[in-house]
């Protein structure tokens, strides 16, 4: 008879237990949490497999599940557990470990993991925009707030554009999907071996599961609506935060596309600052409105968890604070430049750069980055007849 050796890691445990998954001790096996959860699949169900495996300390089974990541997160299994056990925040847990390892540089997945990272992840992009703004402000005669010749204040007069804010961007936002693919190549590698065990029989090719993926859970949230007993308020949050980031992103497209097609074909330029009533102006505005609102509601929401069945990890206050960070900076940017209030306009709007280069940058260590993963292991479970 074929012997099966399981080799547990009792570091692991312990690491495990401190990101979150502390309550995994109380965990009697009952698999009431498997039969609450109502997206788990009926073949080999989750969550309870996962807490067995955490505290058996079976850190290879569970790095490579792809279970971890078919997890919403909606906490009914916690809610029902009789040990109070909560499993939802296991599986969070397990998945931000699995982070750090898929992303690298791992310091920055370290920085990102606790609140003693953040002066760190802040001081690298205030430095940079202060040199930046030092430098300009040497070409403009020593005017660290200067206004347009026509007395308007004009950010760029400062954050130029074409030199600094374009090329920074790009960089950090083509840097961040090279880490992302990296990392997604690395998840697939983990998968392989569970993938086998899964085949029925690759289906269709990879990219007819990323459209369906797309259009049966991305646009429509349709997993939202399945499970939580907050199920709408979660639902609403979310697609409030995602479109708002879709509108924002068109935005951004236009003008920057605008702007460097229009040094070619003059009538396609898009002069900035716009006008209120303009209507790409008009669609920024909407998309900070839905973002707000998108965000208010996800705060509330995470406020009024009971922590005895969900808590909150650093990893979620983050992701919220930073975009509470970018939405309010760019919004009261635009407010102090209204009101022709040149120095605090300058101040916020460089906030709102740094806030913004901590968003993108951090992306793939951070919960955004879990939504590229997410929608990768969706793709995979599909390719390999996990539903
Ligand atoms: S986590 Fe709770 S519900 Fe799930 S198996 Fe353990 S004790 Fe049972
Ligand atoms: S948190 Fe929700 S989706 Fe995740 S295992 Fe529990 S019930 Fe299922």
């Amino acid at each position: 008879m074929a012997q099966c050796t399981l080799k547990p890691d009792m570091e692991f445990v312990r690491e495990l237990q401190a990101a979150g998954g502390e309550t995994l001790k109380k965990c009697y096996q009952c698999a009431t949490c498997s039969v609450a959860c109502p997206i788990s699949p009926a073949n080999n169900p989750y969550p309870r497999k996962e807490m067995v495996w955490a505290s058996w300390g079976l850190k290879d089974k569970l790095r490579t599940d792809i279970d971890l990541w078919l997890c919403h997160n909606c906490g009914n299994c916690a809610d029902l557990c009789p040990r109070g056990a909560r499993p939802a925040d296991l599986m969070g847990a397990a998945r931000n470990m699995v982070y750090k390892e898929l992303t690298e540089p791992a310091v920055v997945g370290k920085w990102m993991s606790s609140p003693k990272g953040l002066p760190v992840l802040f001081a690298i992009p205030a430095v940079l925009w202060l040199v930046i703004w030092w430098i300009r402000a040497g070409f403009n005669g020593g005017q660290w707030f200067p206004r347009a010749a026509d007395g308007r204040i004009v950010f760029g007069q400062i954050f130029y554009g074409d030199y600094t804010i374009d090329p920074i961007f790009m960089i950090t936002f083509f840097g961040a999907c090279f880490i992302l693919y990296k990392g997604v190549r690395k998840l697939f590698g983990m998968f392989k071996p569970e993938g086998k065990l899964l085949v029925i029989g690759k289906t269709k090719p990879w990219y007819m599961h990323l459209y369906d993926v797309i259009v049966e859970e991305i646009i429509t949230h349709k997993k939202f609506s399945e499970c939580g007993a907050d199920k709408s308020d979660r639902k609403i949050g979310h697609m409030a935060v995602f479109y708002s980031f879709v509108i924002l992103a068109i935005v951004t497209a236009i003008v920057a596309g605008g702007h460097w097609v229009g040094k070619v074909i003059p009538w396609l330029k898009v002069e900035t600052p716009m006008p209120l009533t303009y209507p790409i102006k008009v669609l920024a505005n909407v998309g900070a409105l839905a973002l707000l609102y998108g965000l208010g509601s996800l705060t509330l929401r995470r406020r009024k968890l009971n922590p005895k069945y969900q808590a909150s990890s650093f990893y979620d206050w983050y992701l919220l604070g930073i975009i509470w960070a970018v939405a309010l900076s760019g919004v009261l940017s635009q407010v102090f430049r209204l009101m022709d209030a040149v120095k605090p306009a300058f101040c916020v709007y460089y906030l709102h750069l740094v806030f913004v280069w901590m968003l993108f940058a951090y992306l793939p260590w951070s919960k955004l980055g879990h939504f590229v993963y997410r929608t990768a292991a969706l793709v995979y479970v599909r390719m390999y007849g996990r539903s």
